[in-house]
């Protein structure tokens, strides 16, 4: 499949499409079966250096913008792979890049730009305090020159695969701070010696193969050292690498509903009932032609985003509003194309019911909707806040 040249950045996605059909359908209905994570497709990645475009050049990456990156994830979930097993490894070290120290960035930028080190892991949400991260519990205590991490988190993706780990926790307790959003801080936790020791990993059956877990902090030991920023201002850290993710997550999205308006188009194009192509009903033909308006109107919010963040524009509504516009127009058409394949549309050799399983996801993760019209009601129309 080529990308179309009326795309941005067309020999990326070209390149990106060459590499994703050595990785066809019945590579992730296996893995999709079993629930095992795509290491063949990460390290095919890695190796052509897309997981690292966002590292600047002086520590080994290519330098290039979110834009490019939005073109990668694009095109990986068009060709039907998915870049969920990987895409952190290209944002989560924004926090090291932005927040960390020259020594940190020197020792840990290079690595994970070669791929060395996987930094895929973003530790913030827990149980009990849900998306009023505030709230949220998992505690480390200073002693000379370490941190004492004990707490819970959960649906951390990627945990058994990531070689480092970005955390938030609390290291002064809510109420003795003087805002509810101080005295939280983000700690560098080094898996490799981690599990096992302090760290228990245990992986959550979902329903898509997304590699997610539950972590156990206990009495976990973690380097001073591996302190990113000024302690007790990692809320603020973690919400500026916020942008990046949701504007990646509507690439993903995008990417998801130009494949299933591909898959919807060809198979009206191709399916006779009643002596003609279903397509040439117009029961068939407009929910098709509705999802690609609205997957277009999608896809011109999302380059708005990451052309700003790219210009170093403050974009957090803009990327609030291209994840939550990419992910229902991603969610109508992968409905849709379940509709126009009839039966098929059930049967795993299609693919169709993997990414539907799959696109669902991004009106829950990693914001769900409902918080991101409270951001827009709130910070964009001067209603009152509701909580
Ligand atoms: C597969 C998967 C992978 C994930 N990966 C990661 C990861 O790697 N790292 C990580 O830290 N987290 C991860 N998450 C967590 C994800 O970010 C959260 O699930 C998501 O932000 C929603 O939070 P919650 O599940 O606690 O829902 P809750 O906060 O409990 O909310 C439940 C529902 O209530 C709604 N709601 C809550 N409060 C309000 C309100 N005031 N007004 C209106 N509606 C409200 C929400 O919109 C939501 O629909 C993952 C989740 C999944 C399912």
């Amino acid at each position: 499949m080529t990308a179309s040249p009326s795309l941005s950045h067309p020999e990326i996605r070209d390149s990106v499409a060459r590499l994703c059909a050595g990785f066809p359908g019945e590579y992730w209905r296996a893995l999709d079966r079993d629930r095992t994570y795509p290491t063949e497709f990460v390290t095919a990645l890695t190796q052509a250096g897309y997981l690292s475009v966002l590292i600047p050049e002086e520590y080994g990456g290519s330098g290039l913008g979110l834009s490019a990156a939005t073109a990668v994830l694009e095109e990986i979930h068009r060709s039907g792979c998915n870049g969920g097993a990987a895409h952190a490894q290209m944002y989560t070290m924004g926090t090291i890049l932005r927040h960390g120290t020259p020594d940190q960035k020197a020792r840990y930028l290079p690595a994970i730009a070669s791929g060395e080190l996987r930094l895929q892991a973003f530790g913030v949400t827990e149980p009990t305090s849900g998306t009023d991260t505030t709230r949220l519990r998992t505690f480390a205590r200073r002693e000379g020159d370490k941190y004492i991490v004990n707490g819970q988190k959960i649906w951390i993706s990627r945990a058994e695969h990531s070689d480092l780990m970005v955390l938030l926790c609390r290291t002064t307790a809510r109420e003795d701070a003087a805002k509810p959003s101080d005295g939280m801080s983000v700690l560098l936790v080094d898996m490799r010696t981690a599990v096992g020791n302090g760290l228990t990993i245990r992986p959550i059956r979902t329903m898509l193969n997304h590699a997610t877990t539950e972590l156990f902090f206990d009495n976990l030991e973690v380097p001073v050292e591996n302190l990113i920023g000024a302690e007790g201002k990692g809320f603020k850290y973690i919400l500026d690498g916020m942008n990046a993710e949701r504007i990646l997550i509507a690439s993903e999205c995008i990417g998801d509903g130009r494949f299933f308006i591909e898959r919807a188009a060809a198979y009206a194009r191709d399916r006779e009932v009643f002596g003609r192509p279903i397509g040439q009903n117009q029961g068939i033909q407009f929910p098709i032609a509705r999802a690609h308006v609205q997957l277009a109107a999608a896809s011109l919010m999302v380059d708005k985003a990451a052309a700003m963040f790219d210009d170093g524009q403050p974009c957090g509504t803009e990327a609030n509003m291209s994840k939550m516009l990419a992910s229902e127009a991603s969610w109508y058409a992968a409905d849709m194309c379940v509709q126009t394949h009839g039966g098929f549309g059930f049967a795993e050799e299609y693919d169709i019911e993997r990414k539907f399983r799959e696109t669902r996801l991004y009106q829950v993760a990693p914001i769900s909707t409902n918080l991101i019209l409270s951001h827009v009601a709130t910070h964009v129309l001067d209603l009152p806040k509701s909580f």
